[in-house]
């Protein structure tokens, strides 16, 4: 089952001719989640030229123009697909009234159910095989960054040791690869893992911008697979990162070591920087976790399921 992470965009503030305002995209299993909405995400999805009809939910880390303003667009070009099920958007206590207000003045037609939920830290969304949390960030504004945590899957079924069991094929076998346990007709108890491996761990996404650099992100974007993170300025930025309540490559690297991530992406960059000057973030960031790459516009990330 596929996990692909697309980036739509990657500037903070305001977007530039050849970068849109920071915004994610999930694919699971072909449904679509959307992480942030500045101008213009809509044609950052139509440049990715992928198939799609609806977008399951999206997630909105403030309500700062730049992470919001592309919302009124999407909702409408969600309209442009016949859909039965509701489209919920989580967000901060304000994305209601926001989500309210452009429906009214726009007069937007809309031919489907939108649900905005506050995403208050802790669990928001729970479905048989996947998590979304919500954690807390520290911003001008309240904000939350989502950690999106897919299930441990059962390991995997050994038949051979199933049949050395005398376990007969069939329903016996079903109920062991569900983690059940069976009793045999000699009376002998057979529990799931005497014929399966290990658990196989879930695939985790973390998505943080616009924060203070707080310790306490670490420990929620833990082993994830993929961290995008604000890298907004250089290291020799850090007391204007702290002033607007921003972080720096370098922080976003400490949390991506603490965490023990994967792979770090920077994104949400200042606009003061060049394409050219990104390089010195990188850098400082590399400094500290070296599997940190520059996320770019249109990049995409596939995550592999683990044995
Ligand atoms: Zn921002
Ligand atoms: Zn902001």
């Amino acid at each position: 089952m596929n996990f692909e992470v697309f980036v739509l965009g990657t500037s903070g503030m305001m977007p530039l001719p050849n970068r849109f305002l920071t915004s994610a995209m999930v694919r699971r299993d072909g449904e679509l989640f959307l992480f942030d909405c500045g101008e213009g995400t809509q044609v950052s999805l139509k440049m990715l030229n992928l198939k799609w009809k609806k977008i399951n939910s999206i997630f909105i880390s403030h309500i700062h123009a730049d992470h919001v303003t592309g919302l009124p667009g999407i909702l409408m070009l969600s309209s442009q697909v016949d859909r039965d099920e509701p489209l919920t958007i989580y967000g901060p206590s304000k994305l209601k009234e926001y989500v309210d207000a452009n429906r009214r003045i726009l007069d937007m037609y809309i031919n489907y159910e939108i649900i905005v939920k506050v995403a208050e830290p802790g669990v928001i969304m729970e479905t048989d095989d996947f998590t979304v949390r919500a954690i807390k960030l520290s911003h001008t504004k309240p904000c939350v960054g989502y950690v999106m945590q897919e299930k441990d899957r059962p390991g995997e079924f050994h038949p051979d040791k199933a049949r050395e069991l005398g376990i007969p094929m069939g329903p016996m076998w079903g109920k062991l690869q569900k983690g059940g346990e069976v009793t045999l007709e000699d009376g002998r108890v057979i529990t799931s893992s005497m014929v399966m491996g290990e658990h196989r761990s879930g695939r985790k996404f973390s998505y943080v911008t616009d924060s203070l650099y707080l310790p306490t992100i670490a420990s929620e974007v833990s082993d994830s697979d993929l961290f995008l993170c604000e890298g907004m300025f250089g290291a020799d930025m850090a007391d204007t990162a702290f002033e607007k309540k921003h972080m720096t490559a370098a922080q976003a690297a400490q949390i991506a070591k603490d965490a023990n991530v994967k792979q770090l992406g920077l994104f949400h960059y200042s606009p003061r920087y060049g394409d050219w000057e990104l390089k010195y973030l990188l850098k400082d960031a590399k400094h500290i976790f070296e599997n940190t790459i520059l996320a770019k516009d249109g990049m995409s990330f596939d995550i592999p399921l683990k044995d």
